[in-house]
């Protein structure tokens, strides 16, 4: 077994070990947007070994680490889906306020987005109204998107 360990302070996300075998998977949108945080990491420091979940699962041999800076493990989407039972509300919080991060950052976009089109439309007439009501436009489906 590696390094492993398990740690429910901020600066981590779902590292923890369940004790139970696998469930059936939980397909849900917290389900989905862990897959999606899971893509959005990058290899951090590699420790020795592999890390085997309870059910057989076998981990990557290095930290992952969240745009935010947030350290996981390649385990973790597993974990919310295969046991979603023992995963602490800690850490069920902390994937719920990752999605609101990465919302907010979508809505920043968005709106630096609608004012580049407008600058390379040369829209110096443009009316800020307009402008405002795109980006709120993006906004609403950036929103809707990500819940
Ligand atoms: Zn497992």
């Amino acid at each position: 077994m590696g390094q492993f360990m398990i740690n429910l302070t901020s600066k981590y996300l779902l590292m923890i070990e369940p004790q139970s075998d696998a469930t059936a998977p939980v397909e849900d949108r917290l389900s989905e947007k862990a897959d999606e945080a899971l893509a959005s990491t990058f290899k951090g420091v590699s420790f020795r070994g592999f890390h085997h979940c309870i059910c057989g699962e076998r981990s990557g041999s290095s930290d992952l680490i969240l745009p935010n800076g947030v350290i996981t493990n390649s385990l973790m989407a597993h974990y919310v889906r295969y046991h979603r039972d023992e995963v602490p509300d800690t850490e069920i919080n902390k994937l719920r306020e990752l999605l609101c991060q990465r919302r907010d950052i979508i809505l920043q976009l968005s709106r630096r987005m609608v004012l580049r089109m407008v600058e390379a439309l040369d829209g110096k007439e443009v009316d800020q109204c307009a402008i405002d009501s795109i980006s709120e436009e993006i906004k609403r489906q950036a929103m809707q998107q990500t819940e």
